[in-house]
């Protein structure tokens, strides 16, 4: 009987396995199609000073839109993309429409926002990604101050001199790096030392259990505290409430984005947006 059921468990594997290669094999085809047809759009999310409450700039998010899937998240695709190769040139995408957009709306009057952009560690280690940064700079007549690009502490294990040069070159024109996930990958902070690093953004897994648990609270503290004696600047992610907000802003939090502000939207909507002037209410003050 053991046999048996082993020998049927290991069909269904098999089966399984095959329909998901199958599967991801189709889904790389229309990913590259999807390149060529220039498939995708990016969605913007807005970044607010906790201090000031002003709107600072926004975070552009990339979607796919198939004609048969429909609109396709990035939590779904990215990583297809970045084993076939394909985010190589979906970051080029991104980062020229991005910085081309925040032209467009500098030109408009946003002369004070940013836009951020993630990088994926294959677009260092496949991609020239310091000569697709100046071309799209070049191209689209973006103020490099106006710029943030955000990396994972993942990219940055790739301690080797060259990168490191790099990533000073990229910071010396004037555009910001960040740190994105901060506070869920590698465990050796001294990196933060040796690389040009302006903000780092504290993972939203921390911040949503953040009115749950004293750890959480910790740990998002003991962010801000290094982050601060580092002469860093710190945003946090995936804020979804008021609660949340308040206890950031106490403990120093300087920057913040999430759904309590409002979540990412198309092009036209956070043009909109930013054209009202919004700014955050002030924290109404305990009794
Ligand atoms: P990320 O860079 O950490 O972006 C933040 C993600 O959290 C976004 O998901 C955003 O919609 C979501 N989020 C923001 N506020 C809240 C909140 O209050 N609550 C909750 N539950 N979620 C919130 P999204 O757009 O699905 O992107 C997921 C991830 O995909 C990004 O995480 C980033 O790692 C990656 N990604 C997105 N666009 C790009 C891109 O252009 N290039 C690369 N390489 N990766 C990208
Ligand atoms: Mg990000
Ligand atoms: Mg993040
Ligand atoms: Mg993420």
């Amino acid at each position: 009987h053991a046999k048996e059921a082993g020998r049927n468990t290991f069909r269904f594997f098999s089966e399984d396995i095959r329909s998901s290669v199958t599967e991801s094999l189709h889904l790389i085809s229309s990913l590259r199609q999807a390149v060529t047809q220039e498939e995708f759009v990016l969605h913007y999310q807005p970044v607010y000073d906790l201090h000031s409450g002003r709107l600072l700039g926004a975070e552009a998010l990339v979607r796919w839109q198939n004609p048969k899937l429909g609109m396709v998240s990035p939590g779904l695709f990215i990583t297809l993309a970045e084993k076939s190769g394909l985010i190589v040139d979906i970051g080029q995408w991104v980062l020229t429409e991005a910085c081309r957009q925040m032209q467009a709306w500098r030109q408009e009057g946003a002369t004070d926002l940013f836009v951020s952009v993630n990088l994926s560690p294959v677009q260092f280690s496949r991609g020239n990604v310091e000569a697709v940064i100046a071309q799209a700079l070049r191209e689209t007549g973006l103020d490099p101050r106006q710029l943030e690009l955000e990396v994972t502490e993942s990219t940055l294990i790739h301690d080797t001199e060259k990168f490191i040069t790099t990533l000073g070159r990229i910071q010396h024109s004037g555009i910001r790096m960040s740190i994105d996930d901060f506070g869920t990958g590698y465990s050796n902070l001294s990196y933060l030392q040796r690389f040009p690093v302006h903000k780092l953004k504290i993972d939203q897994s921390f911040v949503r259990r953040l009115m749950q648990g004293q750890k959480d609270v910790a740990m998002v503290s003991a962010i801000i505290h290094l982050a601060k004696s580092l002469q860093l600047t710190v945003t946090a992610e995936g804020v979804e409430n008021e609660a949340t907000r308040e206890a950031l802003t106490r403990m120093g939090c300087d920057q913040a984005q999430g759904y309590l502000f409002a979540r990412p939207m198309p092009a036209k909507d956070f043009e909109a947006y930013w054209r009202t002037r919004p700014t955050l209410t002030p924290i109404s003050r305990q009794i």
